[in-house]
């Protein structure tokens, strides 16, 4: 069975009659947000007989589009209804061919603005063969007294060239040097920590967040080869970047999208950049279009207190802005799960499931996780728990919410 929200049926304003279904009128629907790229800019009107009216109108909702009108034409008896205007409807119904035709009515989903158009995001500007050189303005240690590792925030100068990205993409690092086979060290990719605009609001820069690898092989500590030269940088350094790269993680431009975010140590770095556009005042200042009025749940996992990152921003945000803005913490060493264990971003996932999930339910809940992939099937476990007292099924509604762009993962 079908969530009645994730397959929201809006509340039908048939402009003639009683519909049965053996109604033998065309429909046509005005829509707003759906279909693919620059389908979703306009508005199209998409005409289908009432056995399939249902279907399509959850199929838009899933897909977050906004329907304007609903109107019936009638069509000489004796006549067999058929499907017309765009393919797209077509295919629409019958991509929708599952959905249950006795879904309950559901409030139309309020006023959105298009989602981020993928193909303006800028990817691949500099590749590996000729990549952009940066240089280093800052690093410093983003842990306290007592914290477990290393991890650092670096900012890159990248103001002589053409790379620029939006929150959510991924730059690419070549460290200097050569590995044991004296070839030249390939790219490692890292979550961009910055917003577009830069820690500095000015533009021209890009951050990161780093933990520095290290592992024992035989009895020795291994350091990782481009996290320790990461970290290790020194403000001036030239430093080879490429991409960027990724489309996965863009955070939708709605400014009243709720967004749940879940991250596990420097898997915070995207974060950090949607929570700085949503609630740093410098940023806000640069979004005249982007004044964040949802709902942001961050869900950070970490080791210990002192390897919280960005705790003095995040109080920041949760001291300015309470209703939007909420924070839980899943700190393992320090805390327990209910099972005596270490506490984990899933055992909150788990303890705040049903309101997880009735948040889901709304069409305008985006879900980001981003970290370490061990999260994930304990984040699944507690979602389909949730479903599954409201008699849905948690493995039917996930790749509905990722077709819907709305389950957003990037786990290593
Ligand atoms: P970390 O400090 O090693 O771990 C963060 C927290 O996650 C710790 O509290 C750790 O607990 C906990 N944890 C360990 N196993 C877990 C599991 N199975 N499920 C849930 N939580 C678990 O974090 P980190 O070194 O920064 O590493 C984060 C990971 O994210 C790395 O693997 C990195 O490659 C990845 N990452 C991915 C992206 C991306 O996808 N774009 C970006 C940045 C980082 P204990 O240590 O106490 O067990």
């Amino acid at each position: 069975m079908i969530s009645p929200i994730f397959g929201t049926v809006a509340r039908m304003r048939v402009s003639t009659g009683k519909a049965t279904q053996s109604d033998g009128r065309m429909f046509t629907v005005v829509v707003e947000g759906f279909g693919v790229g620059l389908q979703r800019r306009a508005e199209r009107r998409l005409t289908v007989p009432f056995s399939q009216l249902q279907r399509l109108m959850q199929t838009i909702a899933l897909q977050g589009g906004r329907i304007r009108s609903i109107s019936a034409e009638e069509v000489p008896v004796g006549s067999e209804p058929q499907a017309s205007g765009s393919e797209a409807a077509t295919q629409a119904a019958t991509q929708a061919a599952d959905a249950p035709a006795d879904a309950p009515a559901a409030p139309p989903t309020p006023a959105r603005k298009a989602p981020v158009s993928h193909a303006d995001v800028p990817v691949n500007l500099y590749k590996p063969k000729d990549p952009f050189i940066g240089t280093v303005t800052g690093n410093y240690s983003l842990l306290t007294e007592g914290a477990i590792g290393r991890v650092n925030h670096i900012t890159f100068d990248l103001s002589e060239g053409n790379l620029h990205y939006v929150e959510g993409q991924s730059i690419g690092i070549i460290p200097d040097g050569e590995d044991a086979n004296g070839k030249p060290h390939k790219l490692r990719l890292y979550s961009i920590a910055s917003t577009r605009h830069g820690d500095n609001c000015e533009g021209g820069t890009v951050s990161l967040c780093v933990r520095q690898l290290q592992y024992e092989k035989d009895g020795s500590t291994i350091n990782g080869v481009c996290s320790t030269f990461l970290c290790d940088i020194e403000p001036g350094a030239k430093v080879k970047i490429t991409g960027p790269v990724g489309k996965e993680m863009l955070l939708p431009p709605d400014e009243d999208a709720n967004v749940i975010m879940l991250a596990t140590g420097t898997g915070i770095a995207p974060m950090r950049a949607y929570l700085r556009r949503m609630f740093e005042p410098s940023e806000r200042a640069k979004n005249p279009e982007y004044q964040f009025r949802g709902k942001a749940w961050l869900i950070m996992g970490v080791p210990k207190t002192p390897n919280l990152l960005y705790e003095d921003d995040f109080q920041r945000y949760l001291a300015e802005y309470p209703e939007n803005f909420r924070y839980t913490k899943a700190i393992s060493r320090e805390q327990q799960n209910p099972s005596g264990g270490r506490m984990y971003i899933q055992d909150r996932v788990t303890e705040h499931a049903d309101e997880i999930f009735s948040l889901i339910e709304n069409p305008k809940t985006h879900v980001y996780m981003c970290g370490l992939r061990g999260m994930e099937p304990g984040i699944d476990e507690a979602m389909t728990a949730a479903a599954a007292a409201k008699d849905l099924n948690w493995s039917e509604l996930r790749p509905q919410l990722k077709k819907a762009d709305r389950w957003h993962v990037e786990t290593y």
